[in-house]
């Protein structure tokens, strides 16, 4: 069965800036406007992964347009969490022109520790004003307090995300149905804003979002708190995590 939420924007995406992913911006862009997307955000990986861009490459980004083909673009990246404490590789003055950040935990970028070194790192992370989205948080390699997380993201306004990658067949995340379905539990308690992604290396992969809505579905995750059904909603949830950070 199609899922039937709305779903107009993806914006956890990856360009040849980083370094293991296959088209540029205006391919991105192009492939996005003719599947109907109506925001596309561009999030590639920070400096840290090997092979992506140097911190010079996102300083420069406000030369990249926020529109093209006659869709919306947001320019951000997906930095890695690089220690326990949450600390992200992109310094603040490389990091001032993005529109957003997603806050991840890769293996090539951090050695995983305990449930409770995962959890620290992601509140850690949230506590960077930047951060917008928790990327798949799903991913039991980094496995965290779920209730926590949940709840300290729905008090900061940082989206917790659900990640079409970590349904596709052969990911290397580990458990993450269960994960997520737990996940998406506690965020329910709490109405945690969540986003969905499709984390396209490829612009085949732009809006790919069925198994993550098919799992919000089945854990009938109230509509009015996934932001991907409309782009005021999206942005909304931009700015009201900028509220937040400027009062705490
Ligand atoms: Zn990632
Ligand atoms: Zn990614």
């Amino acid at each position: 069965m199609t899922p039937m939420i709305p779903d107009v924007l993806d914006l956890h995406t990856h360009t040849i800036a980083s370094g293991h992913a296959y088209n540029t911006i205006y391919e991105m862009a192009y492939s996005a406007s003719q599947k109907g997307v109506q925001l596309l955000g561009i999030s590639d990986h920070g400096p840290a992964m090997e092979g992506a861009a140097s911190s010079f490459y996102f300083r420069a980004s406000r030369r990249v347009p926020r529109s093209l083909y006659g869709i919306q673009l947001l320019f951000g990246a997906e930095l890695n969490i690089l220690d326990f404490d949450g600390k992200l590789d992109l310094d603040d003055e490389s990091a001032a022109p993005l529109d957003y950040v997603i806050a991840s935990l890769h293996v090539e970028c951090i050695k995983p520790g305990s449930t409770e070194d995962h959890t620290a790192a992601y509140l850690g992370a949230m506590k960077n004003p930047r951060v917008m989205i928790l990327g798949h948080p799903d991913d039991g390699t980094f496995a965290s307090d779920y209730e926590r997380i949940a709840y300290e993201a729905a008090s900061q306004k940082v989206l917790i995300e659900m990640n079409e990658a970590s349904f596709r067949p052969g990911t290397y995340r580990k458990n993450t149905f269960q994960n997520a379905k737990d996940l998406l539990l506690a965020c329910r308690k709490y109405k945690t804003g969540i986003i969905v992604s499709s984390d396209a290396h490829i612009e085949t992969d732009i809006l790919q979002h069925k198994h993550a809505l098919e799992l919000l579905e089945e854990v009938e995750y109230p509509q009015e708190w996934i932001v991907n059904t409309s782009v005021e909603k999206a942005l909304q949830s931009f700015s009201d995590r900028r509220e937040y950070v400027k009062r705490r």
